[in-house]
């Protein structure tokens, strides 16, 4: 089985890794097609693709988008984007400037609770590219030791109902698919799982997703366990939409699967990347 990652994150969003020490260690792991998708930016793809060229690794441009569909936040990848679209060029640095505001409102609901200077702490992870999130939280909350892990700090912290949440308005679906199908990608849902959506919900995401066009949905993911990838490729089947997988990595230690340590994707999907001109499946 090939060895594919089709999602991940560096230094330009919340990855601790910058491109080129992330795709060396892709291909330390044997990854042979990598896309990377920062969350709202493709400002490390010329980088990483540089890098990847150098190691024979087949870069896929990518993107991981923030959209709130209903009041949820949903993440859509795109794969194979053109990063020079101009719309999506545009949509993203829109996204990327209401991050900043969201920032200051989840350290104003730290503050609530005693947490003080948790913008300038935050802040001291984040990338050159200035793209603040809640991972970023994670980490000052961790240094400062509210919390032992990552995974812990979204127990206690920044989500509804905790301290540190704040709500945020992120990119409608509709723009997002747009954005993505016109620069010649192609829209996937990622860890479709991680939202936890009753079954009537899911199945009116997929209807809008799908009637939007939207094409694909991340079947293997470390969001994911063994039964919620059988039943995502059973909707994958019904609704004829194509199978992606990847491992989300984030960095080492962070993250519950390594770049390139994938399950096989379960027999009978279409590969998002079935009809890719890609060398290695020549
Ligand atoms: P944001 O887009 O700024 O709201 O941050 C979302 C990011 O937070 C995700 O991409 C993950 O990196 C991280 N995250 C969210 N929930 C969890 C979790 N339960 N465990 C570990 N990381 C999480
Ligand atoms: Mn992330
Ligand atoms: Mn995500
Ligand atoms: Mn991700």
């Amino acid at each position: 089985m090939l060895n594919i990652d089709l999602h991940c994150h560096s230094t330009v969003s919340d990855g601790v890794l910058t491109p080129t020490q992330l795709i060396e260690r892709a291909h330390q792991r044997g990854v042979c097609v990598i896309a990377l998708t920062d969350h709202d930016d493709v400002a490390g793809a010329a980088e990483a693709s540089r890098a990847a060229a150098e190691k024979n690794i087949i870069f896929i441009n990518g993107v991981e988008i923030s959209v709130t569909w209903r009041g949820r936040t949903i993440h859509i990848l795109g794969l194979n984007v053109d990063p020079d679209y101009k719309p999506l060029y545009d949509g993203l640095t829109a996204i990327r400037d209401g991050r900043t505001q969201r920032a200051r409102n989840i350290s104003a609901e730290l503050e609530k609770v005693g947490i003080k200077d948790s913008l300038e702490g935050a802040f001291a992870f984040v990338g050159e590219r200035g793209l603040i999130g809640r991972t970023h939280f994670a980490r000052f909350l961790i240094e400062k030791g509210y919390a032992k892990d990552m995974k812990t700090v979204f127990k206690k912290y920044l989500v509804k109902g905790k301290p540190g949440y704040a709500h945020h308005e992120w990119a409608q679906l509709s723009e997002t698919i747009d954005w993505i199908t016109g620069s010649g990608g192609r829209a996937v849902i990622a860890h479709p799982a991680r939202y936890n959506l009753g079954k009537n919900v899911l199945n009116d995401l997929l209807d809008d997703f799908c009637t939007l066009g939207g094409t694909g949905i991340e079947v293997v993911s470390a969001s994911h366990t063994q039964e919620q990838v059988k039943i995502f490729a059973h909707h994958a089947k019904v609704r004829n939409l194509l199978v992606s997988c990847g491992s989300d990595f984030h960095g080492p230690g962070e993250s519950f699967y390594d770049l390139g340590q994938l399950p096989d994707l379960p027999s009978g999907c279409t590969p998002v990347w079935h009809d890719w001109k890609l060398p290695v499946l020549s």
